[in-house]
């Protein structure tokens, strides 16, 4: 039997220099819906391979393809929409899948979703807007509690603080440099449950921040008190993806802009690593 592969495209909100494909992630995030759907992709949440990769859930052959869809670092826009610094008024990720999910109806995509992936401190989304997105505080929490409770959206882990450079010396900001417990509580375990407190809700995702992974994080970490504090699987930025055996806490995802940046790019990319035998 053909074995069912599941590739996982993550977009950037923060990804804008201008209004076309190669520029922002949100053009792209909206033509690759289209794409994906003519390509007779099912979309299902993040949270189902999870479950899968798990042995909780079973993905039958007969009703593949299917792909997965996150963004990550929690810009008010992944789920508000309006105007971006001077690129004008863009729609939120959110919005593009809802205006999809009602063009092609929900019998041809029942299980359209989106999983945003958080970053959990507060203060640490103030330095980083400070400095990485010229003063515009354009990272807050105030709407994760409504897009969680959506249909069409979760909100997921994606460490306290980034472990950013905003925040950061060089050498510390980098989410391999966290080998020991204290820190990877904090970065993971604290994060969850203050996400959780503000979205209202019960994450079980976490996202390496830049998919930096290490030994330490995959094999002993997550595993133990990951796993005992509701973590069910972690995210890379491998381009590859995720199959029936894949390791739970190195799944890998597709990221628009390193991994493809035209709609052709994307469609050759599926066609040989998913759609082939
Ligand atoms: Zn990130």
């Amino acid at each position: 039997m053909t074995k069912v592969k599941v590739p996982v495209l993550t977009y950037h909100a923060a990804n804008i220099t201008g209004n076309s494909y190669q520029s922002n992630d949100r053009i792209a995030f909206q033509s690759d819906l289209y794409n994906l759907h003519h390509l007779g992709f099912q979309i299902i949440p993040l949270y189902w391979l999870a479950e899968w990769v798990n042995g909780d859930r079973e993905l039958h052959h007969d009703a593949a393809p299917y792909v997965a869809l996150s963004c990550d670092d929690g810009l008010d826009h992944d789920f508000i929409d309006g105007d971006y610094l001077n690129f004008g008024p863009q729609k939120s990720f959110y919005r593009i899948l809802k205006d999809f999910h009602a063009d092609v109806g929900q019998k041809h995509q029942p299980h359209a979703h989106l999983t945003a992936f958080v970053i959990a401190c507060s203060r640490a989304r103030t330095k980083i807007a400070m400095k990485s997105l010229q003063g515009h505080q354009l990272l807050n929490d105030n709407w994760w509690k409504e897009a969680n409770h959506s249909a069409l959206m979760a909100i997921e882990n994606h460490s306290w603080d980034h472990r950013h450079p905003d925040i950061y010396c060089t050498e510390q900001a980098n989410f391999k440099s966290i080998t020991d417990e204290t820190q990877a509580t904090r970065q993971i375990i604290r994060a969850k449950k203050e996400i959780d407190r503000i979205s209202a809700g019960n994450s079980q995702l976490f996202c390496y921040p830049w998919g930096h992974h290490n030994t330490y994080l995959a094999q002993e970490f997550l595993p133990t008190l990951g796993q005992q504090a509701g973590i069910k699987a972690a995210f890379t930025c491998e381009a590859k993806p995720v199959t029936h055996d894949t390791n739970p806490w190195l799944m890998p995802r597709y990221v628009c802009g390193p991994d493809w940046h035209s709609p052709n790019q994307l469609i050759q990319l599926l066609k040989q690593d998913v759609l082939t035998a």
